[in-house]
């Protein structure tokens, strides 16, 4: 039987690119301490924030929440948790109850912002328009999300938002990004990026963990999994960059750790130089690329759509 390397209790999980065995209790000790390192490595986060935490009440969300949590008071920082209800009937519903649970053991704030409150209409609503287009409905939702959470964190009053996004969706994104010819795009990906005309900072402070990891977190800490996935899930190009990342670990362990290296260094020495510089949008004033922000574009296609319809 393997034992664990600290403390010589039971073996419950082996890393395969370290040959560290731990057990569940040291195991998710590594997890809340990797956390806190790449927190402070990229300076997430400061004395006296007040920090939101995006929780769509998927597994890993529910993770963050319960780290961030844990480790709040020597941080310093007071944590107030946020979601967004994009209308998804039978699904979104689930992972919001979810959320409400632990919110509500943990004592923590909670906020819930709806698309149809802030845009107008519900995701269900608005993919009718969308079917047939070359946008994929993730990155359609996504474009709103990302809007929303901006509009939750402002109306929560917070200097900074945590999102649960892990080394394997970090290394998937850098893939996505050189797969479309979009370099341009790269500086966003920084983890230290500033940029003033944005309200809030972004971090992710399980950039540098597993998504395996997270799962095998979520599974032994007790949070509830979603029982449905998002019917409109379909990533297209993500899902085969996922399978070959996954393939190439199985086959090389600690790529995808090598892989995260690269892409920091990459982004540090070529990112943050190639960034575009935001403009107001035209209409909202939040940053564009010029004209129209890509929520007032799509809202205003979303709208035409709907009323043609009647
Ligand atoms: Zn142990
Ligand atoms: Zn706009």
């Amino acid at each position: 039987m393997s034992v664990c390397a600290k403390c010589g209790g039971k073996g419950f999980y082996t890393r395969r690119y370290s040959g560290e065995t731990l057990c569940v209790g040291c195991f998710g000790e590594s997890i809340v301490e990797k956390s806190r390192r790449t927190m402070a490595k990229y300076r997430m986060v400061r004395r006296g924030d007040r920090v939101g935490v995006a929780v769509s009440g998927g597994k890993d969300s529910l993770a963050l929440l319960k780290v961030l949590h844990g480790i709040r008071q020597d941080q310093g920082t007071e944590l107030v948790a946020i979601s967004v209800d994009e209308g998804v009937a039978g699904y979104r519903d689930e992972a919001i109850s979810h959320a409400r649970g632990l919110t509500s053991e943990l004592g923590i704030e909670h906020l819930v912002l709806s698309y149809k409150e802030l845009f107008g209409f519900t995701l269900d609503e608005a993919l009718d328009w969308k079917e047939d287009r070359e946008v994929s409905s993730c990155s359609f939702c996504g474009v709103f999300r990302r809007r929303a959470i901006d509009e939750a964190a402002a109306k929560a009053g917070v200097s900074v938002v945590a999102t649960a996004h892990n080394l394997d969706d970090y290394v998937q994104t850098f893939m996505m990004n050189l797969l479309h010819g979009d370099v341009s795009r790269l500086g966003w990906l920084d983890p230290a990026y500033e940029d003033d005309s944005f309200p809030v900072r972004r971090v992710k402070p399980f950039m540098e963990i597993y998504e395996e990891e997270i799962a095998l977190f979520a599974y032994s800490s007790g949070l509830p999994l979603q029982s449905v996935s998002c019917p409109y899930m379909h990533e297209g190009l993500r899902s085969e960059v996922r399978d070959w990342l996954d393939e190439l670990e199985a086959g090389h362990s600690g790529m995808k750790n090598v892989l995260l290296r690269s892409s920091l260094d990459v982004i540090t020495n070529y990112g943050s130089a190639s960034r575009k510089a935001s403009v107001p949008c035209s209409n909202c004033g939040n940053p564009s690329s010029g004209g129209l922000c890509n929520v007032c574009r799509m809202k205003a296609a979303v709208e035409q759509h709907i009323n043609y319809r009647g």
